[in-house]
């Protein structure tokens, strides 16, 4: 069996497929052209966010059986194309889940302690102790909205720096509620009673611009604002209104409605907001989780 790997994953994702006894080839992002030369004879694909898996690709790999992506998101596969074929599609959608976490509580502490913003003032040779005042994060609400894999680890962390948890999801699991210590409320209630509010829902239909001008208006004005779901969640427009104006104190973003979010948009010019260009899988602990489990899947898939 022959697996071709079409984007950079964990070595011990690569020796999971050997250890299989499994040929594998190996060539980082290659073009749409090489791409279709590659396919020729594999059993198995593994991508990332990147390359794009068309019907055309899939049509150049007769012998292909399964796609799988190491990571979440499944926008670059044909999906129906795969579907009609029968060839199997495989992700690792839990292995990012706690550095996403992670990184959501790091904006959190960085927005309520002001600490990009004091290091980029060090850098301008400003000791800007007074305008650093923050708040303690120990004693506040924090509000998840969306109390899937990602909102469950915030959720666990907030709960252990002693932080009232409120939750919001359509679909409650009151059993995982109480193992962090956390309340189901109406969406309505959690942003006028939060501290922080902290976005992990995913980004469909029902929750594109969830977070708009109106809902904004609820929130406190000493309230932070943490999105490190999708930036379409957000009414970007409305929620740099209310940086600008004061409704809400603070945001931490890691994703943006555009991305790579533009040299001059107007959230870089303000001080009360903090920027991460969609790191929240990037540790090494994650891309090693996603490529494994995409390995061991592909090994289940192929070998049966
Ligand atoms: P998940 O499917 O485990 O959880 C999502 C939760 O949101 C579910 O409990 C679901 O019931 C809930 N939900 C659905 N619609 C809702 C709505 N209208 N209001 C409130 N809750 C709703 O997903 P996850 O793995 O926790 O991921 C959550 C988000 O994080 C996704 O948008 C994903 O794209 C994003 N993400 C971001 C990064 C990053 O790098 N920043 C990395 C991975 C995932």
């Amino acid at each position: 069996m022959k697996v071709l790997v079409a984007a950079p994953i964990h070595e011990k994702a690569i020796e999971v497929l050997k250890n299989a006894g499994f040929e594998v080839v190996y060539e980082e992002y290659p073009d749409k052209d090489r791409l279709v030369e590659l396919v020729k004879d594999v059993d198995a694909i593994i991508v990332r966010s990147k390359p794009k898996i068309t019907r055309k690709v899939i049509e150049a790999a007769p012998k292909l059986k399964v796609i799988g992506r190491a990571g979440v998101g499944l926008d670059n596969i044909d999906l129906k194309a795969a579907e009609e074929r029968g060839i199997k599609v495989v992700n690792s959608p839990g292995a990012s889940s706690r550095s996403v976490a992670e990184l959501a509580i790091g904006l959190i502490f960085n927005v309520a302690r002001k600490i990009a913003f004091a290091d980029r003032k060090m850098r301008e040779g400003i000791w800007a102790k007074k305008q650093a005042m923050g708040v303690e994060l120990e004693g506040k609400t924090i509000g998840v909205v969306g109390f899937g894999r990602i909102g469950y680890q915030v959720a666990k962390i907030a709960n252990a720096l002693g932080m009232k948890v409120l939750l919001y999801d359509p679909y409650p699991t009151e059993e995982r509620a109480r193992e962090v210590g956390g309340k189901f409320v109406d969406l309505e209630t959690l942003l006028k009673e939060s501290d922080v509010v902290t976005l992990h829902v995913p980004l469909v239909d029902a929750t594109y611009h969830l977070i708009n001008e109106e809902r904004l208006r609820l929130m406190k004005p000493t309230a932070i604002l943490i999105n490190a779901a999708r930036g379409a969640v957000v009414d970007t427009s409305a929620l740099v209104k209310a940086l600008q104006e004061g409704w809400i104190a603070g945001a931490g973003l890691d994703v943006y409605e555009e991305e790579p979010l533009p040299k001059d948009h107007p959230l870089t010019k303000l001080d009360n907001v903090v920027l991460t260009p969609h790191i929240g899988a990037s540790t090494v602990e994650a891309q090693m989780r996603a490529g494994v489990e995409v390995a061991e899947k592909i090994v289940e898939a192929l070998k049966g």
